[in-house]
């Protein structure tokens, strides 16, 4: 990994040179909650000065920069004994300003099912090659805790990757994209003070997590409170919105409908993200649902979460970065489930 130094004033003359030709997605603060803190969200930037960098989360993850909500996934056409189809990917480039270590991580986690597994999506691959990620570090966020799982640092995924030291930025350089961009604005070789300063700053960081969850057993311990009570205290509480897949920056289940024009002669085909605590989620063709009360489709986004991405994927699909918790409309977040489990694997 390549380091180098930017100063502010080149940091904002670099994210200038690439507003002039890409669109820049960066967090903006775009309201105010009833405790007074700022709500920030990923959204396109104008200028420079639209950004906030220093934001501590956004309510919605960058997941949906590259698996959007909605998206039209072809059109088609019928003439005669043929037919026309119309595919279209999102090759636009875009640049996203201001991940966090856990946001980037959560790209990684999704690059696996969507990139490199059995059947890769060229909607999200196209996305994810046009689109420029600037990391930056940050302070722990509220009920965070993405350090438990690992995800508070990263170190790829990025094309640079930015620690602020107060009148520089420490640059961690993840790609010849962000190598050529640096070099556009003019970068300094890293010296010893730097490096002291940057260590400094990420033992000041990591000193700031108070929140912690014990992960390293937590897919046995799933398995043995398969049929615990505590899902069903938790389930008793879950109103079915969907919110806590929404989102958070790794829930990816989906559906798609296709509708077709009454004279048969025309259609299109729509993906649109789905959560598995919806109450329709397992419901198959003739109406049987194998989920039908909501403690076990809240059981299943945990098992997903924390067991089933492990077998497959080596490792959690969550990154710790309590999105959900912020989003519910009932208070279940996933710090308190997991202890209430550990609690009962104690008992
Ligand atoms: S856990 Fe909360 S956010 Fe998720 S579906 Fe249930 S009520 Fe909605
Ligand atoms: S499950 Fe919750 S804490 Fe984990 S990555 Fe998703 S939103 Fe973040």
């Amino acid at each position: 990994m390549l380091f180098r130094i930017l100063s502010r004033d080149r940091f904002r003359t670099l994210v200038e040179t690439i507003m002039e030709t890409t669109e820049v997605v960066a967090p903006k603060k775009v309201g105010v909650r009833s405790d007074g803190e700022p709500i920030h969200q990923f959204l396109p930037v104008a200028d420079f000065d639209e950004m906030d960098l220093a934001h501590e989360t956004t309510e919605h993850s960058a997941k949906t920069y590259f698996l959007p909500y909605r998206e039209n996934l072809s059109t088609y056409a019928f003439s005669d004994d043929d037919w026309q189809q119309e595919v279209h990917y999102r090759i636009q480039p875009r640049a996203m300003v201001g991940l966090h270590a856990c946001d980037i991580n959560a790209l990684l986690r999704l690059d696996k099912v969507f990139v490199r597994d059995h059947f890769p999506s060229p909607y999200y691959v196209s996305r994810r090659r046009n689109t420029l990620i600037i990391g930056i570090d940050h302070e722990p966020c509220e009920g965070g805790f993405c350090r438990s799982l690992g995800t508070d640092t990263v170190t790829r995924g990025f094309d640079l990757y930015l620690t602020d030291l107060g009148d520089r930025y420490f640059v961690a350089v993840g790609s010849d994209h962000g190598f050529d961009l640096l070099n556009q604005v003019g970068v300094a070789e890293i010296s010893d003070r730097d490096t002291a300063d940057y260590l400094e700053e990420r033992k000041r960081i990591a000193g700031l997590f108070t929140t912690e969850v014990a992960v390293q057993n937590l897919p046995n311990l799933l398995d043995i409170e398969f049929e615990s009570e505590v899902w069903k205290t938790w389930g008793a509480k879950c109103l079915g919105c969907g919110s806590c897949a929404m989102v958070c920056p790794t829930c990816y289940c989906y559906g798609t409908t296709e509708r077709v024009s009454m004279d048969f002669s025309s259609g299109s085909k729509e993906k649109h993200l789905y959560a598995c605590t919806v109450v329709d989620f397992a419901e198959v063709a003739g109406g049987h649902n194998f989920r039908p009360d909501r403690s076990t489709r809240l059981k299943y986004r945990y098992y997903h979460q924390h067991r089933g991405f492990v077998e497959a994927h080596d490792e959690p699909k969550c990154v710790g970065c309590n999105r959900c918790g912020r989003a519910c409309l009932t208070g279940i977040n996933p710090l308190d489930v997991i202890h209430d489990l550990q609690a009962e694997d104690e008992a």
